[in-house]
């Protein structure tokens, strides 16, 4: 695509939006309330906003490579904070993706240099599933699997977080564990259940009685 079309592209999708209402970018220009945290892949065939059918101001959004809630990632760490202490999202939804090149990378035992500390993210999930994946002969129906149970994991990640659980204790803030089939473009709700997740790991996990500072 040229550079060209997609200034020109940005002019057309401007008049149809003063089409509708002309007020619009006055509007969005006040500040934003959205009700969502997406955290997704950096896979270009993934984009948020068209798979949920939202609009700018909806969503607010974070992708990564294998949409992955790293503990020691700045970067998503201090989205997931500002999303929640500040624009108070009430949902946080973590969706992977089948056909995920991230989670593919991860299940090859070679070094890929700067990646190997971003995959091994990955390889810690698939370590903690170990037995379930290897039971799957499919490679393909294994590798899907791995992706589903990587969402998982980071959901997890994000209720191990203090922000989401004071959020969940203050408001019921919720967080979702979603897969796009990129096969048929249907979005898999995996159910996360908040509430046992967080059961499982309070003994060790909990922030958010007793607050030390
Ligand atoms: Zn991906």
């Amino acid at each position: 695509m040229k550079i060209e079309t997609i200034f020109q592209n940005n002019e057309k999708w401007v008049a149809e939006k003063l089409a509708i209402n002309t007020n619009y970018f006055n509007e969005l220009a006040q500040g934003q309330r959205p009700e969502f945290l997406y955290i997704g892949c950096s896979d270009s065939r993934v984009t948020a906003e068209d798979l949920m059918g939202v609009q700018p101001g909806d969503v607010f959004v974070h992708r990564n490579v294998a949409n992955l809630v790293n503990n020691v990632d700045l970067n998503v760490m201090s989205v997931v904070n500002y999303a929640i202490r500040h624009l108070k999202v009430n949902h946080v939804v973590v969706c992977g993706h089948y056909n995920c090149g991230g989670v593919k990378a991860a299940m090859q035992p070679v070094d890929m240099g700067i990646l190997n500390p971003w995959l091994r993210n990955i390889r810690d999930v698939y370590r903690l599933h170990k037995d379930e994946l290897n039971a799957i002969e499919d490679i393909n129906a294994r590798y899907n699997r791995l992706v589903e149970l990587n969402v998982e994991e980071q959901c997890v990640n994000l209720i191990k977080t203090a922000a989401v659980q004071e959020a969940f204790r203050d408001r019921g803030l919720i967080v979702h564990g979603w897969v796009f089939d990129i096969n048929t473009g249907k979005l898999i709700d995996l159910k996360i259940n908040f509430q046992e997740k967080l059961e499982a790991i309070k003994e060790i996990y909990n922030l958010s009685d007793s607050p030390m500072f």
